[in-house]
């Protein structure tokens, strides 16, 4: 099964995609990540990405769709995958869909996790990521139990450079003119979903399996 997660920035579509991803066993590709982690590596392309991602502009196409259908044709994807951050604009979203097609595969499902603009402000503002496992808390709504430390792996957190308020303006802006039109796109080929993303973690969770035809064991 293959599942575009769309989104805003602080929509939840990371946790979520990473918690379906496990639940149903397929690959979760966030492009986000991938070009967080190559940072890491200190590759050049990588550091070209950065300076994009700090002004919460798209990283130019060739990087972001060479990088992903390389990403695609790993063994692990073979079984389906959950797509989180990509695509983000009409010709990502072609892209994917050729090279898709040329391995006879196809888009199943497109989920939409929407929520209010005002909600979005919230949770970008105090966000705080794990180091190690990218597990994202928030200082109000979704404390740790110890300050600076991960819940689940005792990571380190840390803010991500891009989680400042001028960039975070900057990436509303950016998903509302180039990634929003997307919602129309795949509405028109009858595979998107549109999932309330607000309410408790577990509550949207159980939304988005629904959405894609899938119950939960509990
Ligand atoms: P968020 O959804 O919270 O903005 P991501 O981790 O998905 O966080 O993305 C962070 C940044 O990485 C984006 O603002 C953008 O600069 C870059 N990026 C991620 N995915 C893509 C993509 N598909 N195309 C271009 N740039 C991307
Ligand atoms: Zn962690």
């Amino acid at each position: 099964m293959y599942v575009v997660f769309l989104g805003a920035p602080g929509a939840g579509k990371g946790t979520q995609a990473a918690e379906v991803a496990k639940e149903l066993k397929l690959a979760h590709i966030a492009t986000g990540d991938m070009f967080r982690d190559a940072q890491k590596k200190g590759t050049k392309l990588a550091l070209e990405a950065k300076t994009y991602m700090d002004k919460g502009m798209l990283v130019p196409d060739e990087i972001t769709i060479k990088m992903v259908l390389e990403r695609i044709s790993a063994p692990d994807c073979v079984k389906g995958v959950i797509f989180d951050g990509f695509p983000r604009n009409l010709a990502q979203a072609q892209a994917l869909d050729k090279a898709m097609a040329e391995q006879s595969k196809a888009i199943d499902h497109v989920v939409y996790i929407k929520v209010s603009e005002e909600e979005l402000l919230k949770r970008l503002g105090g966000r705080w990521i794990c180091r190690q496992c990218q597990s994202p808390y928030h200082e109000v709504a979704s404390p740790p139990k110890v300050k600076g430390k991960c819940d689940k792996c005792g990571g380190e957190l840390y803010q991500r450079s891009d989680d400042v308020p001028a960039t975070i303006k900057e990436r509303l802006k950016v998903f509302f003119a180039q990634t929003a039109p997307l919602i129309d796109y795949y509405s028109k080929t009858g595979k998107l979903v549109e999932v309330n993303g607000e309410g408790g973690m577990d509550e949207i969770k159980q939304r988005i399996l629904k959405a894609v035809g899938k119950k939960s064991p509990r």
